[in-house]
């Protein structure tokens, strides 16, 4: 998502970084780059000009105090993401609980934005806080548009209320109606409305879902769209803004290559806010939005927040405390704290997307590594790990030749393969013992990755500050009598 426009910006900063005191030409010269990078991502002209004009304005009546500050150019790029932030709609919105609840939320947009899938994931998202919502099948236009939310509703243990079959047959007034009073009866804090879209903006369309929300009188009405349309999605959304109304926007499909430009024209073209993001089409692909992290994924520094935070929901907080007391307390980390891991590790989803909220991990080489990065490794490594002995898992180092081609038989996989994640796992288990010995702070238990993907430096680092991780490179290994190896004797 946005990869070649945050690789245009990483390259237009890449030649201002090496500029020392910055003239007011290189600024037209950035700017000019970036007017481009923004216009080629579908972004709109209008909100193109006035970003750049923006950026214009601030830089060049404060290049006097910029030069004379330490890093030029990176108060420029701080300008950048400041009014990238911005356009993005500032500080997010959160849902607006009715105060008599259920809180009815309606969903509208064109036919195939993602709506019935988008309702399942708010669903998932608004019980896992502990709400319990009710999922109304009003989409009685679209084949099979009931029977998908039924299955997703199921598949999340939400209720659905579907009277009416579809595909052409009910009312989706009267279904919305009583959906809500359903909810009011059954006790549901929160009622999601799913409605039909049509293929294109049509006069039938807008005012049956005019119609619906007369009849429920919602306290949301969101917007679902599909950021891979690019502009059509500012022309769509105006088209709803005027027919229906909405009070917020879900961008969908965030996942694909799309060139962003959905999201960065949107909110200022309809002044509402984008309030959450799809990013695939399991029900967990989706979040709240964040512009700020948006705009430093946008900047290629990563989305470190997200990250640590999905980290945070994947690894049971107890067995965090025991790795990190584990470790704390000089005891190594073994073959089974790293199996562990692995689960834990596959509960947070696609590798792949993981790893692409690592800052700087979006361009040149590290992409590639990325793109090259296989998702079965993870399986594969843990079926070797499980065809270890407890013992061995304790202490690799009685992994001799006959162990090693019985565990490779054990999991089907070659004897290299084995090889190499010994390996591996013996070169991370080292740096724990250093990071520990120099006094460094306890590491995620995100630390060791399975083998074939590099570890970047910055994994470790913390995740405050929206989006740049603390990078500590580690330390280089010396020889004995040092406190590292000290430390990892002694351990
Ligand atoms: P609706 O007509 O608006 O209800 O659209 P659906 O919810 O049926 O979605 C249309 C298609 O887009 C389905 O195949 C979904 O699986 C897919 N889809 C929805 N959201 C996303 C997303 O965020 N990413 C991807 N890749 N696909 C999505």
């Amino acid at each position: 998502m946005f990869d070649s426009l945050s690789a245009k910006f990483t390259t237009a900063f890449s030649s201002l970084r090496k500029k020392g005191r910055i003239k007011a030409e290189d600024i037209a010269e950035i700017t000019a780059e970036i007017k481009l990078a923004l216009l080629d991502s579908d972004v709109s002209l209008e909100v193109t000009e006035n970003f750049i004009a923006r950026i214009s304005e601030r830089t060049l009546e404060s290049l006097a105090d910029i030069n004379k500050g330490i890093n030029p150019s990176q108060q420029i790029f701080d300008i950048v993401h400041q009014e990238l932030v911005e356009i993005l709609g500032g500080s997010a919105r959160r849902i607006r609980y009715s105060k008599r609840p259920p809180t009815v939320i309606l969903l509208t947009g064109l036919q195939g934005a993602g709506k019935t899938s988008l309702a399942g994931k708010l669903a998932k998202y608004l019980k896992d806080q502990g709400n319990t919502p009710l999922l109304v099948a009003s989409d009685l236009q679209r084949p099979n548009a009931v029977t998908q939310l039924q299955i997703v509703g199921e598949s999340i243990s939400v209720p659905v209320f579907a009277p009416e079959p579809g595909n052409g047959v009910g009312d989706p007034i009267a279904v919305a109606k009583a959906g809500v009073k359903f909810a009011n009866d059954k006790i549901h804090n929160i009622v999601i409305v799913d409605t039909a879209g049509r293929l294109g903006v049509d006069e039938e369309l807008m005012k049956q879902a005019k119609s619906i929300r007369d009849a429920i009188n919602p306290d949301e009405v969101l917007f679902v769209v599909d950021a891979m349309i690019g502009q059509d999605a500012v022309r769509t959304a105006r088209a709803f803004l005027d027919g229906v109304g909405f009070d917020g926007i879900v961008l969908t499909k965030l996942d694909g290559d799309a060139r962003g430009g959905a999201a960065l024209s949107i909110t200022k073209s309809t002044g509402r806010p984008i309030m959450f993001a799809a990013t695939g089409e399991k029900v967990g692909d989706f979040d709240l939005f964040y512009p700020e992290r948006m705009a430093s994924r946008i900047l290629g520094l990563g989305d470190v927040a997200t990250l640590a935070e999905q980290a945070k929901k994947a690894f049971d907080s107890e067995d965090a405390a025991k790795l990190e007391n584990k470790f704390a307390s000089g005891e190594d980390f073994t073959l089974d704290d790293f199996l562990q891991q692995l689960e834990a590790m596959k509960k947070m989803g696609s590798m792949t997307k993981l790893l692409g909220m690592l800052p700087g991990v979006n361009s040149g080489a590290m992409k590639k590594q990325l793109e090259n990065f296989d998702e079965g490794e993870l399986v594969r490594t843990q079926a070797i790990v499980q065809s270890m002995t407890p013992g061995e898992r304790n202490d690799p180092k009685v992994l001799n030749g006959s162990r090693r081609l019985r565990i490779a038989k054990g999991s089907g996989r070659a004897v290299s393969e084995v090889n190499n994640l010994v390996d591996r796992f013996t070169s991370a288990q080292k740096m724990m013992r250093q990071m520990r010995s120099s006094g460094g702070r306890s590491l995620p238990p995100s630390m060791a990755l399975p083998p074939g993907m590099a570890l970047p430096p910055g994994m470790g680092g913390n995740s405050s500050g929206g989006g740049r991780s603390g990078q500590t490179p580690p330390k280089k290994k010396s020889k004995s009598g040092n406190p590292a190896k000290r430390a990892a004797e002694g351990g």
